[in-house]
């Protein structure tokens, strides 16, 4: 199970981040975009990164 904290910390300097600021999809964005994290990433899909950058950079996390 992934935590908040991980989501917060892998968006921070995940290179795929983008925010999904236009996203019309998530009508609560304004609460959101303040705060990067893979759950504000337009990757973020059904609770995985589609491009399969998370684990990637989880490691990296884990190594520093
Ligand atoms: S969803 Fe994927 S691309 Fe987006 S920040 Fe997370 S790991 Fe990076």
């Amino acid at each position: 199970m992934v935590s908040k904290m991980q989501l917060h910390s892998v968006g921070e300097i995940c290179p795929g981040y983008l925010m999904a600021d236009n996203a019309s999809w998530m009508p609560t964005i304004e609460d959101l975009e303040k705060d990067v994290s893979c759950e504000t990433c337009i990757h973020w899909e059904d609770n995985k990164c589609n491009i399969n950058l998370f684990d990637k950079v989880l490691t990296s996390l884990d190594q520093t």
